[in-house]
């Protein structure tokens, strides 16, 4: 193996910034709305290790290293990449992240490492996220190929429950799993992976890279306990009756925040994350009582500014849509969803409206959705987080004509499992009290992470809050 670089080691930092930079390669808009296959094509090993030479290797502590969550060694990873140690270079990624298949596609890496490359002051920086993606997806196909990367250590005979199969309660299950704990993921959905699964569209994630992770995480002896709601089905209460001797929660924010407007039960008007299930979902992953019937309709209307609003755009053009608006109460520069994926959305044929806001949903003869009635806003004083208000501009109504809108507006927390379990804290709008370090909640034996505990945030994060959590729970299983 090459050995990694340390503090003295001499390159020519001067030729690896003038190297050229070859970006990105997309699928054509054209091409790619044709199907909800992945847009960005994947390195292959020369382009991957020319990528990994541009890193001029920063002294410690490097600032991609700072900005990564879960403080991946970049450097040293991007030194093995170039030097052709894909294994190796995987080994150390998951050395601190339990899913650098995930992160690597889905970080917003343009905000975090990306964003912090020194190469990007003045030029592009190196590609880490997509180099993170490429030894991922090369380490998968030569376990699939050839047998696991992990190996299962000895029993400790300690049983953990963990409640939620998103990355929180994966990443969770996978760092317990390795210290020998035997592990049960409970998830009220058919299949595992939380929102990577339910609500990230293919064309950004892949179902076919989530498949081998769970297969990955069987292996290592994890149980799947599908279609279990608890606090409803069974309650944390009996899960430690059941004989667990700990219990993770990450349910993350499952409940959609709604406009509260007339005409919002109109047949045609959907939420956010029930739109995306069932465009997105294999329909054996539906859960049960979910309409596998879904139609699209001709002229679809989001409403919404963030990631989940894109999403949705960029499902609705792959259907068979004639018009994809997207709607939002201010104007571009307050829109908090990534930049990316709008000009992505916008390549693939969706429509923006700003300073817009429904009032609202108007029924045709048949009864459902046929239009929304809107107002025209201005941008007024900032609120507390910066953001110029939305203020409506009386007497400016005016109609859009839609037979589907979809409102990709916010989500809260279920609190029905928060509730049905004694001693344990919740906030005002729900999310689980939890130390941000362990994890821990006011119940003894009950950790949390991840957006329940947060509210909506990122894989990343939610994945280093299960790790977290699932050392505390070691901590807590011995000391027990
Ligand atoms: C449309 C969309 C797109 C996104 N895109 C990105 C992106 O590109 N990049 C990014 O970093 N982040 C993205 N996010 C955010 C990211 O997906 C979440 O922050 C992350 O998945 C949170 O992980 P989690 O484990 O906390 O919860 P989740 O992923 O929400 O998983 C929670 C799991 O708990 C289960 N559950 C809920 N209640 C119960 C219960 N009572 N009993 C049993 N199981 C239960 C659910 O079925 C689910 O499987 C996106 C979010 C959405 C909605």
């Amino acid at each position: 193996m090459q050995s990694i670089p340390g503090e003295f080691l001499e390159i020519n930092r001067k030729k690896r910034v003038y190297q050229p930079f070859k970006g990105l390669s997309y699928r054509s808009p054209t091409e790619r709305v044709c199907d909800f296959s992945e847009v960005v094509l994947p390195f292959d090993e020369n382009r991957a290790r020319f990528e990994a030479s541009r890193c001029i290797h920063c002294p410690d502590p490097a600032p991609c290293v700072l900005a990564c969550p879960v403080h991946n060694d970049i450097p040293s990873a991007m030194w093995l990449i170039e030097h052709g140690e894909f294994d190796e270079a995987l080994r150390l990624y998951l050395q601190t992240s339990s899913f650098p298949c995930f992160c690597g596609r889905v970080c917003p890496h343009e905000q975090l490492c990306q964003g912090s490359c020194v190469l990007s002051k003045d030029g592009a920086p190196v590609l880490t996220g997509h180099l993170e993606a490429f030894v991922a997806d090369y380490g998968t196909c030569r376990w699939l190929s050839e047998g696991g990367l992990m190996t299962s250590p000895p029993k400790t005979g300690k049983k953990v429950a963990v409640v939620g199969a998103g990355p929180s309660g994966l990443g969770c299950a996978q760092v317990l799993a390795s210290y020998g704990h035997s592990v049960t993921v409970f998830d009220a959905m058919p299949f595992p992976g939380g929102l990577l699964m339910y609500g990230i569209p293919n064309f950004k994630l892949p179902r076919n890279v989530i498949y081998p992770q769970i297969d990955r995480l069987k292996s290592l002896g994890i149980t799947f306990v599908p279609n279990t709601r608890i606090g409803k089905d069974k309650t944390v209460d009996d899960l430690f009756d059941q004989g667990f001797n700990a219990v993770f929660i990450g349910i993350g924010t499952w409940i959609d925040a709604l406009m509260e407007i007339p005409g919002e039960d109109l047949p045609g008007v959907y939420k956010g994350s029930h739109f995306l299930i069932l465009a997105n979902s294999d329909p054996d992953h539906l859960p049960a009582g979910m309409e596998k019937d879904f139609k699209i309709g001709k002229k679809v209307v989001v409403v919404g500014g963030g990631d989940t609003a894109s999403d949705c755009l960029r499902t609705a053009v792959r259907l068979d849509t004639e018009e994809v608006t997207c709607i939002y109460r201010r104007t571009e520069a307050e829109m908090p969803g990534s930049k990316k994926d709008r000009q992505l959305a916008r390549e693939e044929g969706a429509e923006y409206k700003f300073l817009t806001q429904p009032v609202r949903f108007i029924a045709g003869e048949d009864g459902k959705l046929a239009a929304i009635e809107c107002l025209q806003n201005r941008l007024g004083e900032p609120d507390e987080k910066g953001r110029r208000r939305p203020v409506p501009i009386e007497g400016s109504n005016f109609i859009i004509e839609a037979d589907m809108a979809v409102l990709a507006i916010g989500y809260w927390p279920d609190t029905t499992l928060g509730k049905s379990t004694p001693g344990l804290q919740l906030k005002k709008w729900g999310e689980i009290i939890a130390d941000p370090e362990t994890g821990a909640t006011s119940r003894p034996g009950v950790f949390a992470g991840g957006d329940a505990v947060t509210g909506p945030d990122l894989v990343v994060t939610a994945m280093a809050a299960g790790r977290h959590a699932a050392v505390a729970i070691d901590k807590y299983l011995q000391e027990k």
